[in-house]
Order: C-alpha cells, then structure tokens, then sequence
C-alpha cells in the first residue's frame, strides 16, 4: 500500500506539474488546419497579438544622449509602426527621479504607441531596466542599488515591475543575481557580432534551469552628436543604432500595456533585426496530432515521445527567391541547421525530449537584411542576422 501511495502521491504531482505553467499550453484547441495541410500563420488562429517595440533607448534626460528629445524618439516610434515603447534613461543621471524628467516631459506621450514607465537602473554592479505598465515610485529601486540581492529582488517585487538585466557581458556587466530579473537583453544595439558574450550568458542561464526571457534593446543614444568630441568619443554609438535595431516582438493576449509586460516575462518574445525585419516563430505540436500546442515561452512536461517542431518567418518583407538559415539551438549546443526559402519560409523538425530531463530549443535565423528606410544604414550593422526566437522548455520547474 505505502508503494503505491507513493507511485499515486508522484502521479499526482505529475500531472500538477504538467497542467500548471505559468501559461496555458493547448493555445491552438480549436481551428487548426488538418496535418500536412498548408497552415496559414498561425497568430491568426490564437486570441493574441504579436505586438512590436524597443525596450532600451535613452533620451535627453539621459546626460549622455543630451540632444535625443523625447519627442524625436517618440514620433519615429510611431513612423515606423512600433506598438509599444520603453524609454530608460540613466536613473543616476537624475539621482533616481525619473518620476519627474522622462516621465513627465510634455513630449512623453502618443496617441499610437504604448508608452511604458521604464528606465534604465545605472548601478557600479551593472544596469538593468525596468519596466512596468503604470506609474510606479522608481526611487525606491534607485535607493536600494547597493543593498544586498534578496532586500532588490523584495523591492522589485513590492513595486510589482519587471526587472531585466542589460547587456550582461559588456564594460557595464550585470553582476546582481539573476534571481532578481525576469528578462536579459541577449541582443544589446543594432551591432549583432557584439553579443556572443549576452548570448553565451543566456544559455547558461538557461542550462541552469531558469525560465529567463531573452529580449533586445536598441540601446541608442544619440541620433547625431552634438559635439565633434561626442563623435569621436567611445561612448558614442552611431546614427545606424536607432529605434528598434534590434525590434522586441511580443505575443500579448491584448493590446494593453499590462499584456505586453506579461508576455515579456511569460517568453513569448521574438527578436528581430529592425521593424521591417521577418519575424521568427517557433512551435512545437507536444502529443503528436498534427496540431502545434506550444509556442516559445512554454513549457510541458516531456512525454520521451517524439515532438514536432515548426519554426516560420511572418512578414511582408521577405524576398521569395531568398534562403533562410535556421539555427536550432538545443540545450546551449548546435542541433540541427534548417534552410528555408522565402517562398515557403517555414520548416518543421523532430526530437525526443527526455521524459526525465529538462530540455530547451530556441532558434537563429540568417538570411538577407531587410531595409529600414528611416534608419539607413542599420543593415550593414546587424549583417545577416535576422532573428532570434525564445525557448521551448521541457520538464522546467514552473516556480522556477
Ligand atoms: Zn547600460
Ligand atoms: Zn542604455
């Protein structure tokens, strides 16, 4: 009897386990199309919206970017279609009050683009940024910058913010636990070579069974020096480096700015090269019918039966006699490389999670940059990255 209470007592726990993600997984229960058919893209058949912004740009309230007006930033946000926009000044500039520079200059407002209360929290261990959906009192994060992990990470909490972790292999490294963030910018600016290090960060991250959102964030601070010593300076980061090189895109449930925040921490985040840029979607079809029931930020438990991968580009901007690489990560290690035509840009892949072993998937695409008129010259910055997805987790701890 004590043997089968406990095989019971682990069935149980089990199938906790299994129905308590932090998301629903069987997103696509209903109206999807018959296997081998040809599928339409499939943020049609969910409730959701993909929704596409910058997460890390700095304004004039920031001391180094003096000549970036709030205004500026803002309408190029809304020329180029961006659904949402943090704008994270240097809280140190403005000895932590935020509340009463970016946040209330009058150009801090549109009537097209989510503007989210966020800045840039400048520490000697690191930057971070914050990021929230409604006004909140920023100085008491500022206050604690140099208190220890766990009275930050209760701070966070009791503000109820999203903390991500910036360029965390960089001069400025991110060296607070990263128990207290739930995001790390995995591609810091329009230069993409730059972030081997915030990658390889990331997949440990990962490997340690951390369920961490990799986000971008332009990081741009001048839209053109206003000194010839700022030009020169090594602080000075190119015209090319503009709003959304990198574009964050995420899958909100609405188009609110709470939604955005929560699929920012949920991982249902894609990364692309500028806002014109296709955009990689990856999902995988858990119990085999031929209907895909997960997508990136998800997690289930691993049945040791195969699963189906997808992974497609979605956009207007993808050229039809163009191939795609796809770089599937598994575990921080190379898995497989899939090419993908314009034509038809998706493809589909199969593995076997262990039933008794975490797992993650995540993928990389390469193909030919897409123009961004507005910002001429970010391509030759980024080259041929196109696209970074979020994970596929199996058997991640839920609390974890
Ligand atoms: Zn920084
Ligand atoms: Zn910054």
């Amino acid at each position: 009897m004590r043997a089968l209470a406990i095989v019971l007592a682990a069935l149980a726990l089990g199938s906790v386990a299994t129905a308590a993600p932090r998301e629903p997984t069987n997103i696509f229960a209903t109206n999807m199309p018959a296997p081998g058919a040809s599928l339409p893209p499939v943020a049609s058949l969910d409730s959701g919206v993909w929704m596409k912004g910058d997460l890390h740009i700095h304004s004039r309230h920031s001391k180094d970017s003096s000549n970036n007006p709030v205004g500026k930033i803002v309408s190029l946000a809304e020329r180029v279609g961006m659904d949402y926009l943090c704008i994270t000044d240097h809280d140190n500039h403005v000895d932590g009050d935020i509340a009463h520079n970016t946040w209330t200059d009058p150009e801090f407002h549109s009537d097209k683009v989510l503007l989210l209360w966020c800045a840039e929290w400048t520490t000697h261990r690191g930057h971070g940024t914050s990021i929230s959906a409604k006004p909140y009192d920023h100085q008491r994060l500022y206050d604690v910058r140099d208190k220890r992990d766990a009275v930050i990470g209760q701070t966070k909490r009791d503000l109820g913010i999203h903390l991500s972790a910036n360029h965390p292999e960089s001069g400025n490294a991110f060296t607070f636990s990263y128990d207290i963030v739930d995001s790390v910018e995995v591609w810091n600016s329009a230069v993409w070579a730059n972030n081997a290090g915030n990658i390889r960060v990331w997949d440990g991250l990962l490997k340690s069974g951390r369920r961490l959102t990799g986000r971008g964030g332009s990081d741009s601070h001048h839209g053109t020096p206003d000194t010839p010593a700022q030009a020169t300076s090594l602080s000075y980061q190119a015209p090319e480096n503009n709003v959304g090189t990198p574009t964050t895109w995420v899958y909100a449930k609405t188009r609110t700015r709470q939604a955005v925040v929560d699929a920012l921490t949920n991982g249902r985040v894609s990364i692309a090269a500028n806002p014109y840029s296709p955009r990689v979607e990856f999902y995988a079809d858990r119990d085999g019918d031929g209907r895909m029931d997960m997508m990136m930020g998800d997690n289930a438990r691993a049945s040791g039966k195969p699963v189906t991968f997808r992974v497609q580009l979605t956009g207007p901007n993808l050229q039809p006699t163009a191939s795609y690489t796809v770089r599937v990560v598994k575990n921080g290690g190379k898995f497989q490389t899939l090419t993908i035509s314009g034509a038809k840009p998706e493809a589909q892949f199969t593995d076997t999670p262990p039933a008794d072993l975490r797992t993650y998937y995540r993928v990389e695409v390469e193909g030919p940059a897409t123009p961004y008129p507005e910002v001429p010259g970010s391509m030759k910055l980024s080259g041929t990255m196109l696209g970074l997805s979020n994970p596929i987790y199996f058997n991640y701890d839920p609390k974890f």
